[in-house]
């Protein structure tokens, strides 16, 4: 199979017999899945189970042991994060906050636009640039920070950074966008309301998403499928109610 026919036609994300290991832990073993155009796949898993390493496999921030990875039909281990934004439209967000501080909402998320162009000092200077703060004022209208734009970010609640740092992924306008845990440690108000938000920018925009969340109402209520990883490998897969109901995964992970 393959070639050219087979593009048109192709997941927008397939990943292949990724593995990847630190030393003597499988951290990744032997994982494999694809993900169709407009869908929101949970990836849930017990704490270590590898889904971050995952993550860095599939974007490149990490090189796998074996393995590959398309994106829409095109290979894409090897090729620098900046270029899968640009050529590719693959954004993620990380566990751990990335905003910065010292700088305000508008900046942050115009910064995030300029990621790619050039040297920082370069990224810096060109922070004016009006179609950029257009952009990033409606991403920040549609993410409903208004009130906060000319805030620094380092004054904000935990779980408006982590709805900034959210907000930044899209500022390349992404067809797929990969979230490492975004509703973590937020708290319920601002977790319904991360969840309106990525849903109606999947129905809006047709992009579609792979979200790492431990939060099970949000995965169960955000997700059109769930995978469970544990110990590095992909132990169940299905609807969020097959998933839920499923023996295995209850054992490995929901009963723990
Ligand atoms: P999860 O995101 O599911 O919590 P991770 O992918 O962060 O899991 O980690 C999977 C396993 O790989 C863990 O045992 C972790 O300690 C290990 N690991 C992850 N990153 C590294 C690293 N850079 N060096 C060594 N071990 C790592
Ligand atoms: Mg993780």
């Amino acid at each position: 199979a393959g070639g050219a026919a087979m593009t048109a036609e192709a997941p927008v994300l397939d990943v292949r017999n990724i593995s990847k290991s630190f030393g003597g832990i499988k951290a990744v073993d032997d994982v494999s899945f694809t993900v169709n155009r407009g869908e929101i796949l949970g990836l849930i898993g017990p704490n270590g189970s590898g889904k971050s390493t995952l993550f860095n496999c599939i974007l490149g921030q990490s090189r796998p042991d074996k393995g590959k990875v398309e994106v829409n039909g095109k290979p894409v281990l090897g090729m620098r994060p900046c270029d899968l934004s640009k050529r590719l439209g693959v954004a993620r967000t990380f566990q751990m906050l990335q905003v910065f501080p010292q700088m305000t909402v508008l900046d942050n998320i115009i910064l995030a636009g300029q990621e790619h162009s050039g040297t920082m000092l370069g990224r810096l200077m060109g922070a004016s640039d009006a179609g950029l703060t257009e952009s990033a004022d409606r991403l920040i209208a549609f993410f409903r920070l208004g009130h906060l734009r000319d805030e620094l970010a380092g004054s904000l609640s935990y779980g408006q950074q982590k709805l900034l740092d959210a907000a930044m992924a899209f500022m390349a306008g992404p067809q797929l966008v990969l979230l490492d845990e975004p509703a973590g440690g937020v708290n319920l108000t601002m977790l319904e309301h991360l969840k309106d938000r990525l849903s109606t920018y999947n129905r809006e925009n047709g992009s579609t998403f792979v979200v790492i969340e431990h939060n099970m109402e949000f995965v169960m209520s955000l997700c059109t499928r769930i995978l469970v990883l544990a110990n590095g490998a992909i132990i169940a897969e299905g609807s969020p109610e097959e998933v839920r109901a499923n023996p295995i995964v209850i054992e490995a992970y929901l009963g723990s």
